[in-house]
Formats: C-alpha cells, sequence, structure tokens
C-alpha cells in the first residue's frame, strides 16, 4: 500500500473541524474509541487523485497551544511528538470566517512548530450577510501558506482543499511571526543550548504542564548555559508572547480582511438577550427539557414495544426450530433476552442525544452554560458541568467523557464524582416497574397522576442529589486548581442533518458496544447460575415436586418445578445468603438476586426477576402480574407495598450499580480512589436510606 498522507485536523471549537472531516471523509469514518464514551479522536481516509489517499485526524477543539483542558492536551502532546504514529504530514487548521482574527492564534502557533499548514476558512457561505470580503491571495502571502475557503454547510471548496492536501511538500514551513522577538538573548541561548530542537517547541515544553514522554521540563532545567525563569517571569514572557501574535495578525488582516458592520444584523444580540435572560433564559430552558423528556417518552414507547415482542418472538422462534437440549435453553433464555435487554434502550437513548446535538448544533447549548454557570458555581460545579448532568439521564458513561472539556480540575472531578446521581435510563425500567406495583394508578386533578409525578421525583431527587454532594464535595476537597472560563457564543444555526445523525449514531454505538457488552455477559452468567445448582435439591426437583405435589396439574406443576429449581440454584443460594442484609430493607431473597445480578448494571434486575419468576411461558402471565402476586413468607403481606416499594426505589436512586460507570471514572481519574469513594459512598447512603424508609412505613 502506498505511503497515506497523514493530515490532522485542529482548530478552535465549533469552527467546523468535524463538518469539514465528514465531508473529507465520507461516511466510512473509523471511529477510534473507547467503548461506551464520546469520541476523542476520529480518523478516517481521503481518497486524492491518482490513488493517493489521505489519513485524516480529527482533533478535540482547542484555542492556542497553551494546554488549559485535557482536550488541549491531547492536541499539544501529538504536535511536539515527531514520534507518534499520527504525527501529521500537514495540519489543516480550521477556522471560522465570522472569528477570523482569534482563530489565526492557533494558526500562528502552529506554523511556529515548522509543521506545514494549510488554512481553511469555514462558513463561508456566512460572508455575504455578515459583510465580510477577503483577499485570499494577499492573505496566503501575509501568512505564508495556502488557503482554502471552504463552507461545509453547502459542501463548496472541499475539493480545492483535496488539492491543497496531495501538494501539501510545497506549502512553505517557514514564519514571519516574530512572536519570540521580545526577549532575544534568553532565546539565543536556549536555541544554543539545544541546537536541534524548534525554538518554539523547547518554548511550549518550559511553559507547559503537560507531560511530554521523552523530552521534558526537567532535561531543558539541566542545561549548562541556560536558566529557566521563575513562573511569574514565564508568565510574563508569554503574554508577550500572544501580543505580539495579536499584533502580527492584525497587521496580515488589515488589508486583506474587510467587514461591512452594516450587514452584522441585529437579530443574534435580540435573540441572546431573551435565552440568557435572569428569568426568561431559566424559563425557556426548562420549558426546552421538559419537552424533551415528554417527547422521550411518549416516543420511545412505540419501538420499545416493536422491539419487546420482536424478542419475544425470536425466542419462540428459535426454540421451535432447533431440537431441545441445553444449548438452545442458553441461546433462547439468556442469550436472545440479554440482546433484547440491549436493544430495548436504544430508542431512548438516541432520541435523547437526538435533542442534545440539535440543542449544541444550534448555539443554544451554549447559551445555557453561560445561563446555569452562575447558578452552578455556587455549588461547586461549573456552568460546562450542565451538559454532563443532562446526558447523565441517559448514560453516565458519555456524560462523565462529556466533563473533559471543564478546564478546572476540581469542578471536572466534582462533576464526575456527582454524575452517577443523575437518574440513567438503566434505572428507568426498574423505576417503572416498581411504581406500576406500588404507586395508586389515580390522577390528581385532570392531568396528573401519581404515578408521573413519582417517576419525575425521582428524576428531581437524582438530580437534587448531585447538586448537593456537588456543594458538600466543594466545601471538603481540598483541590487547588487555576480557575478558567472560556466560553464559547458561537452565532445560532439550523442544525446540520448530517452533524446530529453522526452524533446519535456514535452515542448509541458507544451504549451498544461499551454497556450492552456487559449486560450481555452478565445474563449469560446469570442463567448459568439460574440453570444450575450445587447438589440433589437442583438436580432432582423434578421427582421432589412431584413427590410433594401429586394433585396439581401439569402447568402448575411446571411452574413448581421451575421456581423450585432457581431456589436450590447457584444464584438461589446466593440470595438466601444475602437475605438477612436485605430483610431490613423490607426484601426477601429473590429480590437479594435480582440487588445481586444488578450490581454489575441496574436495568438487569427486571430481567432477572422475570427469570425468578419464569413468566414468558404463557401470555397472560406478565411479570407485574407476578411480582404484584408475591407474598413475603416472613410478614405474610404482598412483597411489593408502598413500603418496600418505596425503599426498593430509593435504593436504586442511589446505589453505584454500574460496573461499566466504575471503570470509565477510573479511566478519566487515573486512579481507583474516586471510583472505590464512590462505590463505597453511595452504596452506604443508598442502604441507609432505604433502610429508614422501610423502617418507618412498614
Ligand atoms: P467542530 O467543533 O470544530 O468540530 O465543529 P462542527 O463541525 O461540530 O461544527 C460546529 C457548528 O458549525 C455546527 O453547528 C455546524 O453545523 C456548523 N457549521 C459547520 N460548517 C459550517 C459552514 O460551512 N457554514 C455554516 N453556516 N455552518 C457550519
Ligand atoms: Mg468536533
Amino acid at each position: 500500500m502506498a505511503k497515506q498522507i497523514k493530515v490532522s485536523l485542529i482548530g478552535n471549537p465549533n469552527t467546523g473541524k468535524t463538518s469539514v472531516f465528514n465531508l473529507l471523509t465520507g461516511l466510512n469514518q473509523q471511529v477510534g474509541n473507547y467503548p461506551g464514551i464520546t469520541v476523542e479522536k476520529k480518523e478516517g481516509v481521503c481518497k486524492l487523485s491518482r490513488g493517493v489517499k489521505a489519513h485524516i485526524l480529527d482533533l478535540p477543539g482547542t484555542y492556542s497551544l497553551n494546554a488549559s483542558s485535557l482536550d488541549e492536551n491531547v492536541v499539544i502532546e501529538l504536535l511536539l511528538n515527531k514520534k507518534d504514529k499520527d504525527f501529521p504530514d500537514v495540519a489543516i487548521v480550521v477556522s471560522d470566517v465570522e472569528n477570523l482574527k482569534r482563530n489565526l492564534l492557533l494558526f500562528t502557533q502552529i506554523k511556529d512548530l515548522e509543521i506545514p499548514a494549510i488554512l481553511v476558512i469555514n462558513m463561508a457561505d456566512r460572508m455575504s450577510r455578515k459583510g465580510i470580503s477577503i483577499d485570499i491571495p494577499l492573505l496566503e502571502k501575509k501568512l505564508h501558506t495556502k488557503i482554502a475557503l471552504v463552507s461545509a454547510r453547502k459542501k463548496e471548496g472541499i475539493e480545492d482543499l483535496k488539492k491543497l492536501i496531495e501538494s501539501y511538500t510545497l506549502l512553505p514551513k517557514t514564519s514571519n511571526t516574530n512572536a519570540l522577538s521580545f526577549a532575544p538573548d534568553y532565546f539565543d541561548r536556549l536555541q544554543k543550548a539545544f541546537p536541534d530542537q524548534s525554538l518554539y517547541k523547547l518554548w511550549l515544553v518550559i511553559t507547559q504542564d503537560v507531560n511530554f514522554r521523552k523530552f521534558n521540563k526537567q532535561d531543558i532545567s539541566i542545561a549548562p548555559d541556560f536558566k529557566i525563569k521563575s513562573e511569574s517571569e514565564l508568565k510574563r514572557l508569554q503574554q508577550k508572547e500572544t501580543i505580539k501574535r495579536y499584533q502580527f495578525i492584525n497587521g496580515a488582516l488589515k488589508e486583506a480582511l474587510t467587514v461591512d458592520e452594516r450587514a452584522a444584523t441585529g437579530m443574534r444580540a435580540k435573540l441572546d438577550r431573551v435565552l440568557t435572560h435572569k428569568v426568561w433564559g431559566y424559563f425557556i430552558f426548562f420549558a426546552i427539557l421538559l419537552l424533551i423528556f415528554q417527547a422521550i417518552y411518549d416516543w420511545s414507547s412505540y419501538p420499545m414495544d416493536l422491539i419487546d415482542e420482536a424478542f419475544a418472538w425470536l425466542s419462540e422462534f428459535t426454540s421451535s426450530i432447533l431440537p431441545a437440549g441445553p444449548l438452545v435453553d442458553l441461546i433462547t433464555e439468556g442469550i436472545i433476552p440479554g440482546l433484547g435487554g440491549i436493544v430495548i434502550f436504544i430508542p431512548q437513548i438516541a432520541f435523547l442525544f437526538l435533542f442534545i446535538s440539535i440543542l449544541e448544533e444550534s448555539g443554544y447549548m451554549s447559551r445555557v452554560v453561560f445561563l446555569m454557570d452562575r447558578v452552578m458555581r455556587k455549588f461547586g460545579l461549573s456552568g460546562k458541568s450542565v451538559v454532563p448532568l443532562v446526558s447523565g439521564t441517559a448514560c453516565a458513561i458519555p456524560a462523565v467523557m462529556a466533563t473533559r472539556n471543564i478546564e478546572n480540575w476540581k469542578e471536572r472531578l466534582i462533576t464526575i464524582l456527582v454524575v452517577p446521581f443523575t437518574t440513567c435510563s438503566a434505572r428507568l425500567p426498574v423505576y417503572l416497574i416498581i411504581i406500576s406495583l406500588v404507586i395508586p394508578d389515580e390522577k390528581i386533578g385532570w392531568i396528573f397522576g401519581y404515578q408521573s409525578l413519582t417517576l419525575m421525583f425521582l428524576y428531581f431527587l437524582g438530580f437534587g442529589t448531585a447538586v448537593g454532594s456537588a456543594w458538600i464535595l466543594n466545601k471538603i476537597l481540598k483541590i487547588k486548581s487555576k480557575s478558567y472560563f472560556v466560553i464559547e457564543m458561537p452565532g445560532y444555526k439550523i442544525p446540520l442533518f448530517k452533524n446530529v445523525a453522526i452524533n446519535v449514531i456514535e452515542k448509541t454505538k458507544a451504549f451498544v458496544f461499551g454497556a450492552g457488552k456487559i449486560i450481555l455477559a452478565i445474563s449469560i452468567i446469570l442463567w448459568v447460575l439460574a440453570s444450575f445448582g450445587p447438589n440433589e435439591n437442583f438436580n432432582n426437583a423434578e421427582k421432589i415436586v412431584t413427590e410433594r405435589y401429586t394433585d396439581l396439574a401439569e402447568e402448575e406443576l411446571s411452574n413448581k418445578i421451575a421456581s423450585h429449581k432457581l431456589e436450590y440454584s447457584f444464584i438461589g443460594y446466593a440470595g438466601k445468603a444475602i437475605e438477612p442484609i436485605v430483610a431490613p430493607l423490607g426484601y426477601d431473597w429473590k429480590i437479594g438476586i435480582g440487588i445481586i445480578s444488578s450490581f454489575a448494571a441496574r436495568e438487569v434486575f427486571v430481567g432477572t426477576l422475570a427469570t425468578i419468576y419464569s413468566v414468558g411461558s404463557d401470555e397472560e402471565e406478565t411479570i407485574k402480574n407476578r411480582m404484584a402476586a408475591e407474598v413475603n413468607q416472613k410478614t405474610g403481606e404482598p412483597l411489593f407495598n408502598l413500603a418496600s416499594g418505596l425503599s426498593l426505589l430509593l435504593f436504586y436512586a442511589f446505589a453505584m450499580q454500574c460496573m461499566s460507570t466504575l471503570a470509565i471514572v477510573k479511566r478519566e481519574t487515573n486512579t481507583w480512589k474516586w471510583p472505590m469513594a464512590q462505590l463505597v459512598f453511595m452504596s452506604v447512603l443508598a442502604y441507609g436510606i432505604a433502610l429508614i424508609v422501610y423502617q418507618i412505613l412498614k
């Protein structure tokens, strides 16, 4: 295979990198991500002419090479490491025509690293409306580069860009910024100490707190003829550097760019005034949230019912065409229902992310971040914590990943720690079934029912606990970290369908392949544990039950056998072993089994109960009816009553029952300390509250 040209897409957030990426690579992008999370680096291939190909990397948005968030570190570490397999042959710096000046700061820094760079000026479609015109040849000359004027929205300029990529070797590598000309002696000595490194790279290494592996600040500090200046001195020099850069940029843009001010309309300002208004802003935001949640429930119920039926049918069909035996049982009772338990969540997750990406794409989310920052800051969170907390209602895994753009480490850590309290979609099936069992199906007035109010209460409880814990954590965590608040206020835009669609597909895939794998594995393990037992009580179940109940109809008999088998299966013994621990909460050993099996993933609870009560054998007997009929053998009352039901709801609201979340928190915080703290704290809290509620209400 011929060598591919390695290309990195770099630029400020929201300049359209991903849109350009999608156009260059078509849909055959290969998503280089970690299971269950949003993507950090996307890769794809772009076909150029004559069989030449370019390998394109879409990097997270970054404002400059002076890192302040993790996302930015990714970019800097790549650009400073020539040995990295992704180190670009050519960098494409994507800029937004409306914010050219600010975007060019990053461009001049990349030029100073002596990486060949192409400048993409994107959103060209907005130029006429904003009265912007650019003298491209002049600007190319001033910036020592080649420019592609692109509209990713209108799909214009992409062919030009491809040609520039193809002839990247012709790009000038020089820069004329002279950004480091303000302290000539100092920088001369630095260059002399390390003659074979680029000066700007040395400077970045000195001023950043990034781990550059092979070559770092330590190496520079031991150079004989060079001394690193003090921290505050360095800061001062960095400011001078930035001023130099802007002087250079202003000079370049002065003649090349003209803006006719009259063309810029006041529409955006008017919208901003309403959407970030002290009262109306919040009102509108909550109204939108309410609408979204309503839509999610209403719309997903149809596909969810279909999926449910389809998998039930598939199970039945499979068992009817294959000869009976343990392997077929594994398929029809373990694997197919396990897969069904994953697929059933897809509609909700897809709808949620559909709405979130529309809000992000339209530019509205940035206003929410701005608006909520005032409130969130009181609790030690950042305005940017709103997105993780809202996405947490789908799944904590993408939510924890979404904290990556919070620059301040303390705020980020707190957000990560409290996100699992928000009501994720995995809690929903548990909530729904228990609510339908223990909360009366009656209405107050003519809209609100007790059941839906309970559900709403549980959502507020989750959110409230998250915010409350954040407040406490903010007080007790002694972490110093620099506070930045850079907030992007992009213009309003009609969302690009393709971007939205890709985002929805990616998030759904992340769920299916991240959490889904675990759910499937657990379903299979559970089936095995429930289908085998350690002693004769299990193996001879048929004989024992038949002898004990001589006058039962065949149907009832086989149910009795199934539940007898379960009681003496491995999982039955495990459930009984923990019964003394969960009895004070109002649960019996069967719920114990449910709790054990749902430790790894909450939604497994309902499936487990379905297995325990061996439902599905006949049509009438739904899981709900079976649960309603269940009697607590100690008290003689229905097992699921108001006291035990509420206790169980609250247990699930607080408990950290999700292995995938623990794994992702470990990955994001780089230590087991925080996930373990979460696990212990949330479990103790859940147990304590469930205990109190049951003991009071019983
Ligand atoms: P990224 O954050 O740099 O990856 O930017 P995205 O590709 O996610 O795009 C940011 C926003 O700009 C999205 O709302 C896009 O729909 C929008 N956008 C991208 N390219 C264009 C363009 O050429 N014209 C206009 N008007 N909007 C664009
Ligand atoms: Mg992007």
